[in-house]
């Protein structure tokens, strides 16, 4: 978290939550002043426009900074005769598509020649991340379509926040349960995913109890765990939080219920926290729009991957960057009043799937059918792979619910999933394991090649 963390830990909790709310108020200056009041100012007051016009508006913008200001771009469109303005979006397709490994290879010749001090990561959730820089605007800009976003259910800047994260807050051995540090000037309450257990679980729901918090957002499979306990022991919070935003994870039908059934709020997910890539976020109607004022998403290939343009990446630009991630596109319209053109689904965050011989790569979009077949009898899941023919399906059955016969239900859509030739595990589970990062995997990959 910047700080540094051995004198962080050595002090006592009350200097650990000053350290907080200092490292708090140095993001704000970062996340919040001109280009954010300009950026949120316009998209509150914005009309009907058409979006595809803006995106090549901008891309253009986007491209001549890219072509002045980096060595790797100004390169690429000389080699590939690229005339700036574009006349049109599709010509877009005549820059070669941007692959991990070169951007890792030539990260240095990647960086733009502006003070872009800002540093986080891409690639989604898999484990190849690759670090980034930003601009002090990249980053306003994108607090400012996120802050926008939460607007529209009712949440602005300065409500008060929970936040269900990875960081580490407290040493892990820390046993006193107090599991939370607060960040003033973002009026967040900051709570450890990593302490969530049965012991612990009635002094976090005290806690926010008593913060009363506004909203609710952070790592969802955190939450799911809370709200797992929440419903099991009929334990409701004494406030109403507006509404519910998940960062960074997938967030399954099963769990989306769970938690809007315990914390008595609607979710709305966004796919934001991949620094890379331009925003979607849901709406009031559910659905998940782009934020075409921040990029492009193009399908690419045979699998449902996207290649992505990201305007807010002045400072290691990225342009048809293969993100790994998969999304359905779609032309649907929405009635919400939103610019952006409708994104169907986002089917897979990084590259996690499973091989069958088969059906070959298995998404993990594709494996919320399993449960699909059940009366609601199945909390969470999690397949794991540990050979080509071998895989275990974890689950975690709502006790109510769960009849004998759904066993059979759930091997018969396993085999559907992925073949007959499948050997498939069953492991009926109290709560799924959490990976050292402290999240929770809905395909684990362990199979070694
Ligand atoms: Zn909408």
């Amino acid at each position: 978290m910047g700080l540094k963390e051995d004198i962080y830990f050595r002090s006592p909790i009350f200097v650990q939550n000053i350290l907080t709310s200092v490292y708090g108020k140095k993001l704000m200056r970062e996340r919040y002043g001109e280009t954010y009041e300009r950026i949120i100012g316009e998209l509150r007051t914005k009309g009907k426009v058409d979006y595809r016009e803006e995106q090549l508006e901008r891309l253009n913008t986007f491209l001549m900074f890219c072509q002045l200001h980096n060595e790797y771009y100004r390169d690429l469109f000389i080699k590939y005769d690229i005339r700036l303005p574009l006349q049109s979006l599709d010509e877009l397709k005549e820059i070669p598509v941007l692959e991990k490994e070169t951007l890792r290879t030539l990260n240095e010749s990647f960086l733009s020649r502006i003070d872009a001090p800002l540093h986080g990561r891409t690639g989604g959730t898999s484990g190849k991340s690759l670090q980034v820089a930003f601009t002090i605007e990249d980053m306003q800009e994108r607090m400012a379509h996120l802050d926008f976003f939460k607007e529209q259910h009712g949440f602005r800047k300065g409500m008060r926040r929970a936040s269900f994260t990875g960081r580490t807050l407290t040493a892990m051995n820390q046993k006193k349960p107090i599991f939370w540090r607060t960040n003033r000037p973002l009026n967040q309450l900051l709570l450890s995913i990593f302490h969530l257990t049965d012991d612990n679980f009635p002094a976090y729901i005290e806690k926010l109890n008593a913060f009363q918090p506004t909203a609710i957002d952070g790592a969802p499979s955190g939450m799911a765990e809370l709200a797992q306990y929440m419903v099991d022991h009929d334990i409701r919070f004494t406030f109403r939080p507006l509404a519910i935003f998940p960062t960074s994870e997938t967030v399954t039908p099963e769990m989306r219920e769970l938690i809007e059934r315990a914390f008595g709020a609607e979710l709305f997910d966004q796919y934001a926290s991949s620094e890379g890539a331009p925003l979607i976020s849901e709406c009031r109607n559910h659905k998940l729009h782009l934020h075409h004022e921040t990029g492009i998403v193009e399908p690419y290939g045979e699998e449902g991957e996207v290649l992505v343009t990201c305007f807010t990446t002045r400072g290691t630009p990225l342009i048809r960057y293969r993100i790994g991630d998969r999304m359905t596109l779609t032309d649907e319209t929405c009635s919400c009043g939103l610019n952006g053109p409708v994104i169907g689904s986002i089917d897979g965050r990084g590259t996690g799937y499973i091989v069958s011989e088969a059906r070959g790569k298995v998404f993990e979009g594709d494996l919320t059918t399993i449960a699909r077949e059940l009366p609601n009898s199945i909390r969470r899941l999690q397949v794991e792979q540990f050979a080509k023919d071998e895989v275990t399906l974890r689950y975690v059955p709502d006790e109510q619910r769960f009849l004998p016969n759904h066993e059979k239900i759930l091997l018969r859509e396993m085999h559907h999933l992925f073949g007959p030739e499948m050997k498939v595990t069953l492991e009926p589970v109290s709560r799924i394991p959490k990976e050292p990062n402290g999240k929770i995997l809905v395909v684990k990959q362990s199979m070694t090649v």
